[in-house]
């Protein structure tokens, strides 16, 4: 006999989402807004506050308290009239189509989405447990407190290197020498006492944007004393010090990991096809190689267009990912997911300012900041102030 949902209707398709990443959030939404009939939803996640990346940058500086870049994934899989799960998943059965987690049964599903986001690449790196990677966010929160409340109590110098140079290492860097100085200043202590290192393996900062913003971020690290070393490919972490490729060393107390992100390792046994930075290959309709499998966000890789690995495309991404989700559930033809040509990157500068990046414009300013807080205060307020559910 047919399982019944919580609305006491038959259970006829069951569509677990794995991971509560932008995307999935979005979906879990849709859902709630417009529910299916004979559709149950699974959503199985890690964390159980999702963070709101965009916003860390700004929560590091001190602008944004730590619930105000999180969303309560149980509160809304709980409108999405969602089971929620919350746990790891570990592997696929896709033979017997379950996802294997790390600490409850098998969870089976007739259509899967896998929307758990990408960390940085660190294989291959000698000592790289020393330094710590920026995803996942509540492992960096982690060690970010314990770094904030060390400088608070030591009194000598601390240097700290931030190994990438994308748009998302420069953001952290300078969000947390702003908050770092203000630490400081607060304290009555001289701020000169922190060190900043950034380092970049390409010729130059922001390699990914045009001249006029890279400008303005090499005007920026310059005022603010950061020791910037391009052409720096770190090979070792040593305890307090890093090398490099080229046989250059720099000292530093600690080392946040912030380079090009890939596919979490379990990924590779799933027998999905999976692209370089092991990251699943989708296709227009956000299927892997697997019909039943699909994927978004950071983790998906869409065949024939290589696309930025940014929050932006994962949002993006949740609307045709739920009208597919709800197409394959009822057997009917899937949509293709058509990503925008260019995309607009707004990065802040520690303090109340951003750049603004698009193509080969070049913004800059406090107004930017307000922008930007905005449009994420915006995001943000769609998973806080619920609509009613339809259903
Ligand atoms: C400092 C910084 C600033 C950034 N700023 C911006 C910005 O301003 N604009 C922008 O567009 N992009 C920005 N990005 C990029 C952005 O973070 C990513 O592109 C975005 O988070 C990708 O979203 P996602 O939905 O793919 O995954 P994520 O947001 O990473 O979400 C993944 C979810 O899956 C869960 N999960 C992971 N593994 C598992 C598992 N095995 N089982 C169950 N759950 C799991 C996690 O707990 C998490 O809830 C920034 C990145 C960084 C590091």
């Amino acid at each position: 006999m047919a399982a019944m949902s919580a609305a006491a209707q038959p259970v006829l398709r069951d569509i677990v989402l794995v991971g509560g990443g932008h995307s999935h959030v979005g979906v879990l939404r849709l859902f709630g807004m417009n529910p299916v009939p004979g559709v149950r939803l699974t959503l199985i996640c890690r964390d159980a506050h999702t963070p709101y990346s965009g916003m860390l940058p700004g929560y590091v500086a001190g602008h944004y308290s730590h619930d105000e870049m999180h969303i309560d994934l149980r509160r809304l899989a709980a409108f999405a009239g969602a089971r929620f799960f919350h746990d790891e998943a570990v592997g696929l059965d896709r033979g017997a189509r379950k996802v294997l987690c790390r600490g409850q049964p098998p969870v089976p599903y007739d259509l899967l989405s896998i929307n758990v986001g990408s960390a940085p690449r660190m294989e291959g790196i000698e000592g790289a447990a020393r330094a710590v990677a920026v995803k996942p966010i509540h492992t960096f929160n982690e060690r970010w407190l314990a770094l904030l409340e060390r400088v608070r109590r030591h009194a000598g110098a601390t240097a700290i290197a931030v190994v990438g140079a994308g748009a998302a290492g420069v953001e952290l860097l300078l969000a947390m020498q702003y908050r770092l100085c203000n630490e400081l200043k607060t304290l009555g202590r001289d701020p000169r006492a922190l060190r900043f290192h950034l380092l970049e393996a390409a010729d130059r900062i922001l390699p990914t944007h045009n001249a006029a913003v890279r400008a303005a971020f090499a005007r920026v690290l310059a005022a603010r004393g950061v020791m910037v070393h391009c052409g720096a490919r770190v090979r070792r972490v040593a305890a307090g010090r890093l090398e490099t490729a080229a046989g250059a060393a720099i000292e530093a107390d600690e080392i946040v990991w912030v380079t090009g992100a890939g596919g979490a390792p379990w990924l590779r046994w799933t027998g999905l096809a999976l692209d370089r930075e092991g990251c699943i290959e989708v296709g227009a309709t956000l299927q892997s190689s697997d019909p039943l499998v699909f994927a978004a966000g950071d983790v998906a890789s869409l065949r024939g267009r290589a696309l930025a690995k940014a929050g932006v495309f994962a949002v993006r991404m949740g609307p045709p990912l739920a009208k597919n989700l709800r197409l394959a559930a009822a057997g009917r033809p899937l949509r293709p997911y058509r990503p925008q040509r260019r995309w607009l990157a707004l990065i802040s500068t520690g303090d109340k300012a951003a750049v603004a990046s698009r193509g080969l414009l070049c913004l800059r300013g406090a107004w930017v900041w307000r922008w930007k807080d905005w449009i994420d205060r915006r995001f943000m307020a769609k998973f806080g102030d619920l609509p009613a559910a339809a259903g």
